[in-house]
């Protein structure tokens, strides 16, 4: 939500005025006039979607599948504007894109996934953007690189723009998930961190890839303090041209922002104040002794590595190692701390002993770890 330091965009406007999360939703292809229209007025039924989404140029992985209608669509948009007072988003890719949004009176443009971790695209779009006062919401590149999200941003604002945010629908990885694109949610955070003046939304469909994850993702968004979601939605999801496994109906659209649970920034409860205060006062004497024992223990692999040296034997034993990771754990669990949890600590303190150690043994500095990559 708005903080003091916002500076005033149409985002930021909006949210002030609305004070609750912005709600885009849409088909994620317009495929039909009577399609669009139906959709929007589903929507319009809810009485509460801020914005209303439609891609008219469909980026596709492989050539061969539906890659949207084009131009044709633009007038269904000026349509949904004109009966339900709904405004509009679409995906733009190149400056040709905007030049027929603009000229359709396209309120809001998106910059996908697939030309955010293009510095040229975003430049050509930033160029014919400039001076247009458009809105842009800007999608995180497929490959999880904050930077490349950050300079997406950042070429637009030097091109002039302000009303700019951004959309998190996660990213490209190998490894296997339950998720379409996984969210690495440290990501995201990271650039709000960058870019607190810009609003973040979430796009739960495309993280999700599937209709019974919207409502968790789109809730861990909100309890994550995003400003606003965006979620596809066709009046018949089974027969979507496009990402037909991810969309949901109006109707079932309203039913999961119903079941949404809007939490607060903070309370003026004065019980709930001082019993967090106390807390965190709690926590804090309990991350000095995780501190303190982190000191104790790198201190012994500075002893061993010593050992090691002087009788000229290799940093890593593997054996050793498994016996940790083992081992650690097990501890986790029966002291009811999450397992999975502590293998990925023990992950970290395991790179950082190897580092201590080869510092000792070669007498050279070694970097730390500089960079969390997609697992955590
Ligand atoms: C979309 O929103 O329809 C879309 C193509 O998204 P992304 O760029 O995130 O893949
Ligand atoms: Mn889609």
């Amino acid at each position: 939500m708005t903080t003091t330091a916002t500076p005033d965009t149409y985002f930021t406007r909006r949210l002030a005025v609305k004070s609750a999360p912005l709600l885009i939703a849409g088909p994620c292809s317009a495929e039909t006039e009577a399609q669009v229209l139906a959709t929007a007025r589903g929507l319009r039924a809810l009485g509460k979607i801020d914005l209303f989404r439609a891609g008219v140029w469909k980026p596709r992985t492989r050539p061969g599948a539906f890659e949207g209608v084009g131009t044709a669509a633009l007038p269904w948009l000026q349509q949904v504007k004109a009966e339900t007072g709904l405004p509009v988003t679409i995906e733009v890719a190149t400056p040709r894109h905007v030049e027929d949004a603009l000229k359709a009176g396209i309120d809001v443009f998106w910059i996908g996934a697939r030309t955010t971790v293009n510095p040229f695209a975003v430049q050509e779009l930033a160029d014919a953007l400039a001076g247009t006062g458009v809105p842009v919401m800007v999608k995180n590149p497929v490959n999880p690189d904050v930077a490349l999200w950050a300079g997406a941003l950042e070429r637009l604002e030097r091109a002039g723009l302000r009303d700019l945010a951004a959309v998190h629908r996660g990213f490209s990885t190998f490894a296997p998930s339950k998720y379409r694109n996984a969210p690495t949610w440290m990501l995201p955070i990271e650039l709000k961190t960058r870019f607190p003046h810009v609003p973040l939304f979430c796009d739960p469909s495309h993280i999700g890839g599937r209709r019974d994850l919207l409502l968790p993702i789109a809730q861990k968004a909100l309890d994550l303090d995003y400003d606003g979601l965006m979620l596809e939605t066709h009046p018949d999801p089974d027969r979507a041209l496009s990402d037909a496994e991810q969309q949901v109906t109006p109707a079932r659209l309203g039913e999961i922002l119903q079941e949404l649970k809007y939490r607060y920034r903070s309370s003026d409860n004065a019980d709930y104040l001082n019993k967090a205060e106390e807390l965190r006062q709690k926590m804090d004497v309990a991350d000095r002794e995780i501190v303190e024992a982190l000191a104790r223990r790198m201190a012994l692999v500075e002893e061993l590595a010593e050992y090691k040296k002087e009788n000229n034997v290799k940093i890593l034993q593997l054996d050793r190692w498994k016996e940790i990771f083992h081992t650690r754990p097990e501890w986790a669990e029966k002291l009811h701390v999450n397992e999975t949890f502590v293998a990925e600590l023990y992950k970290l303190i395991h790179i950082e002993s190897i580092r201590k150690q080869t510092e000792v043994l070669n007498g050279r500095p070694v970097d730390g770890i500089q960079h969390l990559g997609p697992g955590l």
